[in-house]
């Protein structure tokens, strides 16, 4: 029957023909089964697909189909929305959501292997969606659980914004997943304006419990760092960045802000020369880095960009974070 929902796609039990139709039946109405059901498909210029998917309950979250050659990349929300409200981000203005379950969870990386009609073993996965995942760690884990069926973890990435203990959660696991995180200060003061979740769980605490992270040899930790105009794209920032990671087994992710005047007003992507700047200053002590122009921009699909709905909320009250004070 895995074989049905797994190598099949199937959405159903009426369809797993070689099963006995009473059974069929008797299933059917002791589980439920079905997959999200796609409500539409946004296409970018640059392949990426942005999927609006219906859970049981009516609920839309979005996910993201980025082909990349042979090799796909398949985004996945965890929550409904995200209660984290990170000051680049969209999803963070629509405010929390309910957290997936785990089946909610895989059943966007197969609706959308079955809409894309790719097979097992073809796809990487990222929590990158909707929500923070390790504000959801139970449902997040056992969602790893069934994903790893046809994706091994080491093609699958949590991202997470520094919940310490949801960080600390995960490191328990047997297979451990790739460990995204998302920095966008090297320092505390920045890091708070951008990013709230840094008063509770402030930088020295993230990097403790990320010194504890169990690192195989060869795999690093992901440092996401969303670059914002005068706000932290600074050399010296850049200099204090570097200091921070150099440490750990570690690369950058460099993502020039994603503008939406209508969502993120008074928020301005740097100009190309000092995202250069920054990416140089980096690699110069020693830090791989790489910069991310982020895929799926034109449907608006990009990192920070999924919001589920489609009625905009006014936008919200500017923070100190957006008046240049660098
Ligand atoms: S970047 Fe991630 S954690 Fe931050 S508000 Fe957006 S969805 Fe939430």
């Amino acid at each position: 029957m895995l074989g049905w929902l797994w190598e099949r796609r199937a959405s159903s039990f009426e369809v797993m023909s070689d099963l006995p139709r009473a059974l069929r039946e008797r299933l059917d109405e002791a589980f439920e089964t079905g997959l999200p059901e796609v409500v539409r498909r946004t296409a970018a210029e640059d392949g990426a697909v942005k999927f609006l998917l219906r859970l049981a309950d009516g609920v839309q979250v979005e996910a993201v189909h980025i082909p990349m050659g042979r090799r796909q990349t398949v985004c996945v929300s965890s929550q409904a929305g995200c209660a984290v409200d990170c000051a680049f981000c969209v999803t963070g203005r629509i405010g929390a959501g309910r957290n997936l379950l785990a089946g909610e969870i895989a059943g966007q990386y197969l609706a959308v292997a079955r809409e894309a009609a790719f097979g097992p073993h073809d796809a990487n996965v990222v929590f990158m969606g909707m929500g923070e995942p390790l504000l959801n760690t139970t449902n997040v884990m056992a969602a790893l659980d069934l994903l790893e069926r046809e994706v091994s973890n080491r093609r699958i990435t949590v991202s997470t914004a520094g919940i310490v203990p949801g960080i600390e959660q995960l490191a328990q696991r047997k297979r451990l997943p790739n460990l995204a995180v998302s920095l966008s200060a090297p320092d505390d003061e920045t890091r708070t304006r951008l990013m709230p979740v840094n008063r509770i769980w402030p930088i020295a605490d993230l990097f403790r419990a990320l010194r504890a992270w169990p690192l195989e040899p060869g795999r690093r930790i992901t440092f996401e760092y969303v670059l914002v105009d005068a706000v932290n794209d600074s050399e010296a920032a850049a200099a204090r960045l570097a200091q921070l990671v150099r440490p750990l087994p570690s690369k950058v992710n460099l993502i020039p802000l994603n503008e939406s005047p209508e969502w993120l007003p008074g928020l301005r992507r740097p100009p190309v020369d000092r995202v250069d700047q920054f990416a140089r200053t980096l690699a110069a002590a020693g830090v791989p880095v790489t910069v991310r122009w982020s895929k799926g921009l034109g449907a608006a699909a990009a990192c920070g960009q999924l919001k589920g709905r489609e009625t905009p909320r006014p936008p919200r009250k500017e923070r100190g974070a957006r008046s240049p004070h660098h």
